[in-house]
């Protein structure tokens, strides 16, 4: 069981006088937990998630953001002991993600002729040799390169422990219906005619096939009618009930919350975790504003 701690979280925008946006965030996922992060717009949500995904616009000046790893979160694999606490901080994007923080999908720019399947596949094998890299220190592919190997992973080759297209396809397959996906998506080109409901499902399978302990998810909700609504709560508690992934929800709004029941939930304001609770907290802002929140906050202080 893997878990996201972060704690007393400040930063700022990385510029010449650039805003402090957060004052001490706290916040602990684990795998297999669903949390709620909430509040109102401009509250510093984003800001979280971007900056435990590693962007760049900001500078983080106090607090810290730590992930623990447990014997059984990446399968067979032995985790070292001198590799079970990480200082996400110190790492890159990609490096986080190895460790298995998954951090909303990544659209690259249209890439003509790359179908879906190939680009999922990349990452997860970018993942699993990063993974590798960081737990033993190893890199096979500089080695294979010396060695005169191409080991592009776009040309098809499979290398030492890398899903080959077979085993990929598989694989897909069974996370598709995991996720009760229909198959004819894979055919599509990467972003080409994606409606923004599809890019939303899309960010489930992706996370699906990486399998990260923890995904932070910030706002898969807007823009989703109904239907689709349904469809991507429903690929968000497959992640949490058949592969344990923990789940940061990030909402301005309490309507997905009804299909995505979760364990905890958090309301942020002016940069800070100011209140936690269980569900009903939820169904309390959803009666009565976050207005109340800031009353009661800002009274008591
Ligand atoms: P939320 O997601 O809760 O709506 P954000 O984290 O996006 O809030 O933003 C919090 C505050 O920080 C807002 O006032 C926003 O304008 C400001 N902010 C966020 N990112 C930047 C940035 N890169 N440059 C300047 N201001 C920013
Ligand atoms: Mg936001
Ligand atoms: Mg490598």
């Amino acid at each position: 069981m893997a878990t996201l701690e972060i704690k007393n979280l400040h930063a700022r925008v990385a510029e010449e006088d650039g805003e402090q946006i957060l004052r001490g965030v706290d916040l602990e996922v684990k795998s297999g937990e669903i949390h709620a992060l909430m509040g109102p717009n401009g509250s510093g949500k984003s800001t979280t998630s971007k900056i435990i995904a590693g962007h760049p616009a900001y500078e983080v000046t106090d607090g810290e953001i730590l992930l623990h790893l447990e014997d059984d979160d990446f399968g067979d694999l032995e985790i070292p002991d001198d590799a079970r606490t990480w200082n996400l901080l110190e790492l890159e994007p990609n490096e986080r993600a190895a460790l298995g923080i998954f951090l909303g999908f990544q659209y690259p720019a249209e890439i003509e002729g790359v179908t879906m399947t190939n680009f999922l596949r990349t990452a997860l094998n970018a993942k699993i040799d990063e993974r590798e890299e960081l737990l033993f220190g190893e890199d096979d592919d500089e080695e294979e390169e010396e060695a005169g190997y191409d080991t592009s992973p776009m040309e098809g080759n499979v290398d030492d422990g890398e899903v080959g297209v077979a085993e990929f396809q598989k694989l897909l397959k069974e996370k598709m219906e995991l996720l009760d996906m229909d198959e004819k998506f894979m055919q599509r080109y990467l972003n080409a005619g994606f409606s923004g409901g599809e890019k939303k499902q899309n960010e489930v399978l992706q996370a699906a096939i990486l399998e990260p302990s923890i995904a932070v998810l910030d706002e898969i909700d807007s823009g989703l009618d109904i239907d689709r609504l349904q469809d991507v709560s429903k690929g968000i508690n497959a992640l949490r009930d058949e592969q344990g992934t923990g789940i940061l929800q990030i909402t301005h709004y309490q309507r997905i919350l009804e299909y995505v029941e979760p364990d905890h939930v958090h309301i942020m304001l002016d940069g800070k975790v100011v209140k936690s609770g269980d569900a009903s907290l939820a169904s309390e802002l959803e009666d009565k504003g976050y207005d109340w929140v800031r009353e009661e906050v800002y009274e008591a202080a």
